[in-house]
């Protein structure tokens, strides 16, 4: 008996079919004592509908005011597939009830398109898991300070559940999903992927953060924030399979580091195609260049990522780094209007047809050369590495992205991720 979350992606909602097979799932949960909280994306394929609507009338616009309407209009979706399950939950006899992200209501910041919760409200969703009833919470968006509808950016509902998880301090997150369990990489890319029993909260957090997109990042943020037990499993066993069964099925991120999961040098690989690569050429080497041209990035609120700035040569060196793809453009005007005429550097360019290649273990941390084999095995597949980051348990590649899956199956292979001890058999 235990106050549980249960969230479903967008695949797991795709139709009445599915959506039915939710509601009896969580019935069944409910009716083995556990009070039931449930947290649905939008049905698959819905946000990129709603969000396409809008590009067809006009192009993404920086700016709070085109950026409040699409938060506006890609919210409808989660309200939709959260009333949808509740009218299936009555229809099995359950007591239930959804609420909107501002009915809780779940407090963000006014960035829209990509809003952080700040503070959950949990007296209405305990008063109703007091009466008896199912909660259905909507993924993906909340409320900020103006009264306004914001979204948690693509991916969110994830944050959704376990914020929610969070504040009810619930007893587990169950992150329900088209895939049985997070993998050694996507499933979908290397069909040897195979499930993790167990990966540590560190690890899922890079993976995440270097593009596993099977948790949104900022989930797995909270989630180490306030150790919020979590699991990811797939919603498409039958929904009365045993119950304890399905508890202990799919991916649990752990947050004690075993020995066994020591044994691997690499727990995973991640990838990220979202990326492009920007060089400012022919730059003066001398003390707060780095400051300087990042400094105007960073202003017009564009994230960077990998960095590298090359060896001078006549005392001239070249800066590059990368950017989520959809501020590439934006960049590039950037620091041509104002980078490089203030820097009399010699030009810009860029690429937008690049790639990260991560490979991540806690093992790494122990283990010394394990960087140095990816670049060996990358070479051996003839693919050029362009930029280099690492960290205690990560080391990334930047690649020409039409190598990415050649790295990623060539890397599983060196690092024996298709027979690892922490797996078991697909
Ligand atoms: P949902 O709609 O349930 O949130 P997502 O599409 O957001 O589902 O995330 C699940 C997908 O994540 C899987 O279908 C899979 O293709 C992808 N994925 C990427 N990396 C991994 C990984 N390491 N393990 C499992 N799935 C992964
Ligand atoms: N529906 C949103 C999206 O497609 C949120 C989510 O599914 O987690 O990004
Ligand atoms: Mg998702």
């Amino acid at each position: 008996m235990a106050l549980i979350v249960h969230k479903y992606g967008g695949t797991s909602m795709g139709s009445t079919e599915r959506i039915r097979n939710v509601a009896r799932r969580v019935a069944k949960w409910h009716k083995a004592g556990h009070q039931m909280v449930v947290v649905p994306s939008a049905m698959s394929g819905e946000t990129n509908r709603l969000l396409g609507l809008a590009k067809e009338l006009a192009p993404a616009k920086p700016g709070k005011a085109h950026g409040r309407e699409l938060d506006m209009l890609a919210s409808t979706g989660e309200q939709a597939s959260s009333a949808l399950l509740a009218i299936a939950l009555q229809a099995e006899g359950m007591d239930a009830v959804s609420y909107a992200g501002w009915q809780v209501p779940i407090k963000t910041n006014d960035a829209y398109t990509k809003a952080r919760i700040e503070s959950i409200d949990d007296a209405r969703v305990r008063a109703d898991l007091e009466a008896g009833k199912v909660v259905i919470v909507t993924g993906f968006q909340g409320i900020d300070g103006d009264g306004n509808i914001t979204t948690l950016g693509r991916g969110g509902s994830d944050t959704s559940a376990v914020a929610v998880a969070a504040a009810l301090k619930a007893a587990e997150c169950l992150i329900y999903t088209d895939v049985d369990g997070v993998y050694t990489t996507d499933p979908r890319v290397v069909p040897e992927a195979r499930r993790l029993l167990r990966v540590s909260f560190e690890e899922m957090l890079e993976m995440a953060s270097m593009g596993s997109k099977v948790l949104q990042i900022r989930s797995v943020e909270f989630a180490g924030k306030y150790q919020v037990p979590l699991r990811v499993l797939s919603s498409f066993t039958p929904w009365d399979i045993d119950l304890a069964e399905e508890a202990a099925s799919g991916t649990l991120i752990t947050f004690e580091e075993d020995e066994q999961m020591e044994q691997a040098v690499v727990s995973g690989i991640a990838f990220n195609r979202d990326e492009a690569k920007v060089s400012v050429l022919g730059v003066p080497d001398k003390p707060g260049i780095a400051a300087q041209i990042l400094g105007a990035v960073a202003d017009a609120n564009i994230e960077v990522d990998v960095i590298i700035q090359n060896l001078s040569k006549d005392g001239k060196t070249d800066f590059s780094f990368t950017v989520h793809r959809n501020d590439y453009q934006k960049t590039l005007d950037l620091l041509k209007a104002q980078v490089v005429p203030a820097l009399g550097a010699a030009d810009v360019v860029g690429d937008n047809r690049i790639c990260k290649v991560s490979i991540v273990g806690i093992g790494m941390r122990s283990h010394v050369g394990v960087a140095s084999r990816m670049f060996r095995c990358l070479s051996n597949e003839g693919i050029n590495i362009q930029m280099i980051s690492t960290s205690e348990i990560k080391t990334s590649v930047v690649i020409d992205e039409k190598y990415m899956e050649l790295a990623v199956r060539a890397l599983h292979r060196e690092f024996d991720l298709d027979r690892t001890a922490d797996t078991i058999s697909a």
